[in-house]
């Protein structure tokens, strides 16, 4: 069997290793992203009712500044009333008043709703800051420990890398050209062990002539339904299984 395949073959496991510390990896930095996420989200439903209370505490002013002119209005109204002489004037003024008193009525009303409406809201605000405060520092801890593990997981990589590395030093530039080509194409897995006739990568019946072959020193064997490179694996005392 091919030498560069061997080592091919110890390449490609270090390669599935570093694969699937990666994911690991991400899986751990998608729960830190998610964690962080739902913080996010509650900021904004809070931005969101702040904005709310600002509009209804503005909306409140309006209409307290429309209170107290109508109250001036009123004010003015009734202290023109005690200088009218006729009846008919005394009367006219009378109703303005009366008018002008149900409008102030109504602004009151008004700015009462506007003054629930804003401590209702605030108080929204402060039970979902004290939601966010503690989920925030419910999940620190959580995130400290994915960020700690990530961390360990990088660590891997780094030292897996530079085994990768040491091993990729004795493959052919043209072998590893194919081995990474074919790894793109299938998988991630470029090399495939052959057991009992069969090739493992594709689970395909190989030629009996070419699974004898594989037993050739330096024979490269390409498996005909995957075209995966094909080894057979051998235990620590040379026997082939
Ligand atoms: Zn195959």
């Amino acid at each position: 069997m091919g030498k560069n395949v061997r080592i091919l073959a110890q390449l490609q496991e270090i390669d599935l290793k570093i694969d699937s510390t990666r994911g690991e990896k991400q899986a751990l930095q998608e729960e830190i992203d998610s964690l962080e996420a739902r913080v996010e989200e509650m900021r904004q439903a809070i931005t969101g009712q702040n904005a709310e209370l600002d509009a209804v505490e503005e909306e409140k002013r309006t209409l307290e500044e429309n209170l107290a002119a109508e109250a001036d209005a009123i004010n003015r109204s009734e202290a023109r009333l005690r200088e009218i002489k006729t009846q008919k004037e005394y009367q006219a003024v009378s109703k303005e008043i009366a008018a002008a008193k149900k409008v102030k009525n109504d602004l009151e009303e008004q700015v009462l709703q506007k003054i629930a409406r804003a401590e209702e809201l605030k108080g929204i605000i402060g039970e979902k800051e004290k939601e966010m405060e503690e989920f925030a520092s419910g999940s620190a801890s959580l995130k400290e420990d994915l960020h700690v593990r990530i961390e360990r997981l990088d660590a891997d990589i780094a030292s897996d890398t530079a085994a990768r590395e040491a091993a990729a030093k004795d493959v052919s530039p043209s072998m590893m050209k194919r081995y990474l080509m074919l790894r793109e194409k299938r998988q991630g897995l470029a090399i495939s062990e052959a057991r009992r006739g069969s090739c493992l990568g594709c689970n395909m019946n190989l030629p009996p002539q070419l699974f004898n072959s594989l037993y050739k020193v330096d024979n490269l064997v390409v498996c005909p339904h995957c075209q995966r490179l094909l080894y057979l694996r051998q235990e620590g005392d040379g026997t082939v299984v």
